[in-house]
């Protein structure tokens, strides 16, 4: 699994950071830093991608 965010995209709702912290991470210019590109906790990656409300992670397999 390959998770990749478009920072364009993001609103820096943080949404994705507390589902997976240890993933996602919204830095000090508001948008979001994918931490782990291959994460393992994938049930949380899954989560967060599909509750987004932007659209802004992908997930590769
Ligand atoms: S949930 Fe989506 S819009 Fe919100 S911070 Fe994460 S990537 Fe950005």
């Amino acid at each position: 699994m390959r998770v990749t965010a478009d920072r364009e995209v993001c609103v820096g709702s943080g949404q994705c950071e507390l589902l997976a912290p240890d993933v996602f991470e919204v830095d000090d210019d508001g948008a979001v830093r994918v931490l782990q590109e291959h994460p393992d906790a994938a049930a949380a990656v899954r989560d967060a991608v599909s509750q987004c409300p932007t659209g802004a992670l992908s997930l590769a397999e």
